[in-house]
């Protein structure tokens, strides 16, 4: 048996860190959607008792450092199941750029293995566990568009943004959320007005959304890797209707309504940035097993 799923990528319109709390995690309020660069993970079932992860990617791990055998193993342990499964990765989204690249595979090995090991829960129960594995597992365990409160894994769905093209740029820098998060003064940082993107989403008001993106960490990145507002400056000359870095970054986004501004700001970045896509949003949520 073979099960192909989609891993989305996402990014956060808005995303505000509240404070440090005891446990050591962050207190954060995120709106995400997800768009349509995505991972290909096939899964097949194997009779042996074991997991094993392929992929191609030079950037990702192939043993139970990745994210997808973390998810697998505990997918295992928490059902008791006696049979094994072959992961292949088909790495499109790229790696620590703040797309929750990990976060989306392991989010679909998941839904996946709920087909192929014939485990039959629902996706709420798929996603308390994938808050075991990192805090954006959750949401990408349903996709679409939400808000993630607590340190990301409490998920409330959201209306989908008015359909637009996303032009996501990502410098040839790597970032660390860890690191990211470490350099933050939450005090001194910018943010967002949740409320505002909340309300602007319920009432389709792309407008809204583009006056209300805005990214709590985007100050620390920026400083780290001033390619960041370059980026940034470079879609805004080309017509961008919003520009913003996705989570950690260092990956920005462009938010446009307009299809002739699309091609502009794709070429205005195409020779900066080694790594360009122009995409679409989802929007909406996956389709429950
Ligand atoms: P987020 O937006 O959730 O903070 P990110 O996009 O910044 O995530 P990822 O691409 O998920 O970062 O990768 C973060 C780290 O996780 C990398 O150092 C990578 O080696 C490791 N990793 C483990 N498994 C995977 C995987 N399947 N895909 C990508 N990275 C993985």
């Amino acid at each position: 048996m073979v099960v192909l799923e989609k891993a989305p990528a996402k990014i956060n319109l808005s995303l505000d860190v509240l404070h440090k709390r005891t446990d050591g995690f962050h207190e954060v309020e995120m709106v995400m959607t997800t768009v349509d660069l995505a991972d290909r993970i096939e899964l097949k079932l194997i009779e042996r008792n074991q997991i094993k992860v392929v992929s191609e990617s030079r950037f990702v791990p192939n043993d139970e450092r990745n994210l997808a055998y973390r998810a697998a193993k505990l997918m295992k342990e928490h059902f008791s199941i006696k049979k094994g499964v072959r992961i292949f990765i088909e790495k499109n989204i790229p790696v620590a750029a703040g797309l929750a690249g990990g976060s989306s595979d392991a989010a679909a090995v998941l839904r996946g293995l709920n087909k192929v090991w014939e485990i039959h829960a629902d996706l709420d129960e798929l996603a308390e566990l994938g808050a075991r594995i990192g805090s954006d597992v959750s949401f990408c365990v349903y996709g679409g568009t939400a808000l993630a409160r607590g340190r990301g894994e409490k998920i409330t769905a959201l209306p989908s943004p008015p359909p637009c093209w996303v032009v996501l740029a990502k410098p040839s820098v790597g970032v660390s959320t860890q690191t990211v998060y470490q350099k933050l003064n939450v005090n001194k940082a910018e943010h967002p007005d949740t409320e505002a993107m909340i309300k602007a989403l319920e009432n389709k008001n792309f407008e809204a959304i583009c006056a209300n993106v805005s990214n709590t960490l985007e100050g620390v990145t920026t400083r780290l890797h001033p390619e960041v507002n370059q980026i940034k400056e470079k879609m805004r000359d080309a017509g961008a209707d919003a520009v913003l870095m996705s989570g950690s970054g260092p990956t920005v986004f462009a938010l446009v309504s307009q299809d002739a501004r699309v091609q502009r700001i794709y070429n205005s970045l195409k020779g900066f940035c080694p790594e360009v896509h122009i995409v679409r949003m989802l929007g909406n949520r996956e389709t429950p097993c």
